[in-house]
């Protein structure tokens, strides 16, 4: 896999079940546009997810 490949995921908060599309490099927190809770942290260049990844976008959009 190429690790200079960046991807879009859509996730679902586990919260209130809102979907939404992110960015896997994200650099900046990424908070459900729902709830407001933090769906995404920076990690090292790389987006922790902390919540559920519902499906992966491995082209472009
Ligand atoms: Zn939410």
């Amino acid at each position: 896999m190429d690790e200079t490949k960046s991807r879009f995921l859509r996730i679902k908060c586990d919260d209130c079940g809102n979907e939404q599309i992110i960015y896997d490099h994200a650099a900046t927190k990424v908070k459900c546009l729902v709830c407001e809770k933090i769906l995404v942290e920076p990690h090292g260049g790389k987006a922790a997810i902390k919540t559920k990844v519902v499906d992966v976008m491995d082209k472009d959009i």
